[in-house]
């Protein structure tokens, strides 16, 4: 199958082509045909499997069969989490569009900078508008962004644009578009509590589930859990760095501290280290992305900001420094090594008090990794213990001794007759 018999346009044949794309992903192949009829999409596809350009092809397809008029209403919205997927979106929109006869205008509108750019970009209207929703808002609550007129809607991570968090500011989006129109989602990973509001979004959607194993390029990801010492774990991600060529590695941390602080101790070492937070003005993390994407930095240590739909190229490992909150957030994790048919690395690092939380994210995997012990870094610690409310160590009965002991220490010292 090819990508002109999914139906698209030569120039976005060409496009591809150019980019050495040589057939559609599954998710293209079943995901562009759909698009082009004008039917709602829900799709959860592997992440690395091709989900961008399975809706931004069709849809610049759909947008450039039109001659655009004047001023140019905005037809088609791509709402995401982040301004960097936000940015990557639009980047995307550049390569596949950049041979249509007619140039589309697209325009980014995302948070954490000035709004100026955007209104005076806004101005006389664009085709195709990507956007973060609470950014969305502000400019058409200042009547920059007109929504009336959007024929196609894309939630691209659909489930976290679903979430709590989101999910007030995304229902004020979607007030202002037309009833009538087209709606794709993609996720790759349909939570159960946003199910039924994804459900609520489509009208008949095609429903595409591109399991792993059909994903191609498979993403190739040797899954490794490193069991070491809260303490010890720098110096095993120093040890780590040392010892294997890799040519970059994100390293996954839980807070904006823990970024700042792992960066640093990196760098002070020599290795060439940035962090990547929320916390960042926008032009930090967009410099500290691209100076990674170009291989000025080796080592970038970011926190759940980075972890979905980023692509960069080549990245032969991911490290769980912390361990992702949950086992969604693994996957987005892991997601962005072995991707584009390339084999990755992801290592978890796994201390006595995360074991248990690391064997849930197993669990809901299917997967059970052997735990490593690298030497020197043989772990010490044990778990703390739990406690319970009811007084006593949680997961620990106490034995009839104990008990003895304890009613024996209640009645006082023992006294000899
Ligand atoms: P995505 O899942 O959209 O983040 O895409 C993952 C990567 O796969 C990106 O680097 C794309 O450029 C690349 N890609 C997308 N479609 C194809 C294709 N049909 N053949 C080869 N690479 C592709």
């Amino acid at each position: 199958m090819t990508f002109s018999s999914l139906g698209l346009c030569e120039p976005l044949v060409r496009a591809v082509a150019d980019l050495g794309y040589d057939a559609p992903t599954p998710v293209q192949r079943a995901a562009i045909p759909a698009v082009l009829r004008g039917q709602d999409v829900w799709s959860s596809a592997q992440t690395g499997s091709g989900k961008t350009a399975a809706f931004l092809l069709p849809l610049l397809h759909r947008l450039s069969a039109i001659a655009p008029r004047s001023p140019r209403p905005v037809r088609a919205l791509v709402l995401v989490p982040t301004r960097e997927l936000a940015a990557q979106v639009l980047e995307a929109v550049g390569q596949y569009g950049r041979h249509l006869p007619r140039a589309l205008k697209s325009v980014l509108a995302v948070g954490g900078v000035s709004a100026n750019p955007q209104m005076l970009a806004l101005r006389g209207g664009a085709d195709l508008v990507v956007a973060t929703p609470g950014r969305a808002l502000d400019l058409a609550e200042q009547n920059a962004l007109r929504l009336g007129a959007v024929e196609m809607l894309v939630l691209d991570e659909a489930d976290r644009l679903l979430s709590l968090g989101f999910s007030e500011e995304l229902d004020r989006v979607l007030a202002l578009l037309p009833a009538r129109r087209q709606n794709l989602l993609f996720s790759a990973t349909f939570p159960p509590g946003v199910q039924g509001l994804a459900a609520g979004l489509l009208h008949e959607p095609a429903r595409i589930t591109v399991e792993a194993s059909e994903a191609a390029p498979p993403p190739d990801i040797q899954q490794r859990a490193l069991v070491v010492d809260t303490d010890k774990r720098t110096m095993l991600l120093r040890h780590l760095l040392d010892t294997h060529p890799w040519s970059h590695a994100l390293v996954f941390v839980a807070s904006r501290y823990g970024a700042d602080h792992v960066a640093l101790k990196l760098q002070r070492a020599g290795f060439a280290a940035l962090a990547l937070h929320g916390e960042l003005s926008q032009g930090a993390r967009t410099q500290a992305l691209e100076d990674f994407k170009a291989r000025r930095v080796r080592v970038l240590v970011a926190t759940d900001v980075a972890a979905r739909g980023l692509d960069i190229a080549s990245l032969p490992v991911v490290v769980n420094y912390d361990l992702p909150r949950s086992p969604t957030d693994y996957l987005h994790r892991i997601g962005r090594t072995g991707r584009a048919g390339e084999p990755g690395t992801a290592l978890s690092f796994v201390t006595a008090d995360t074991e248990a939380h690391f064997r849930v994210i197993e669990k809901r995997h299917g997967l059970r990794l052997e735990r490593e012990r690298l030497p020197g870094f043989e772990p010490t610690e044990v778990a703390a213990p739990v406690l319970d409310p009811r007084g006593g160590v949680k997961g620990k009965r106490k034995s009839k001794k104990d008990k003895l002991r304890e009613a024996a220490a209640a009645k006082g010292p023992a006294r000899k007759p």
